[in-house]
């Protein structure tokens, strides 16, 4: 239910019954009926939002995105202006595939401005994709991944910066946070630990 600590622009058109508390969605957005938006999100201009498409909490859109049906945004994304986001591998017009290709961008993750997202990926969490980067696969967690085709590039820290390797298995950051390779995936060592103390409870 949309309620008054919902800021929608007199010129949005926001059919949609759920946005959370905080959320402010800007001028010449256009949100379709069932899509669900989060708390405290930033909609900004011109942004279109289909009906099958779940935005978590504290998300950026910037202007002139459009999330196409089965695209699913977890808490803190940012989306950089103009990302392009698709939801058929086979187009042609006039032609409707039996079910749209879903997307997932992870918690945390960074989009950077016009970069491509094909149909079917996921984007891990706290990655950093660059500028324009056009994504044909999965990002890793953590990951700084850019270019055309993207590629990992190297990892990013939860703050943004480049990751430094101690060795092959252990990254830091110059903000204290460190990252430990575990099964073949980074992770952040304090919110591991955190983690582990809350399922030994
Ligand atoms: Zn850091």
């Amino acid at each position: 239910v949309i309620g008054p600590a919902v800021y929608v622009h007199p010129s949005a058109i926001v059919e949609c019954d759920t946005v959370g508390p905080g959320t402010r969605i800007w001028a010449f957005a256009h949100v379709l009926k069932g899509a669900l938006i989060g708390r405290n999100c930033n909609i900004c201009d011109h942004c279109f939002i289909e009906g099958n498409v779940r935005i978590g909490d504290n998300v950026t859109v910037k202007t002139g995105v459009s999330l196409w049906d089965s695209v699913t945004i977890e808490d803190d994304v940012f989306i950089g202006p103009c990302v392009a986001f698709t939801n058929d591998i086979y187009p042609r017009s006039k032609r409707y595939p039996e079910r749209y290709v879903p997307t997932l961008v992870r918690k945390g993750a960074s989009l950077g401005a016009n970069c491509t997202i094909v149909a079917g990926v996921t984007i891990g969490v706290y990655a950093m994709v660059g500028a324009g980067t056009v994504v044909t696969r999965d990002v890793p967690d953590f990951a700084l991944f850019y270019g055309n085709p993207g590629r990992v590039r190297g990892y990013a820290c939860k703050c943004a910066k480049v990751l430094r390797f101690a060795n092959r298995r252990r990254m830091t950051c110059e903000c204290g946070e460190g990252y430990q390779l575990r099964k073949g995936a980074w992770v952040n060592v304090a919110e591991a630990s955190r983690d582990r103390i809350r399922q030994s409870r």
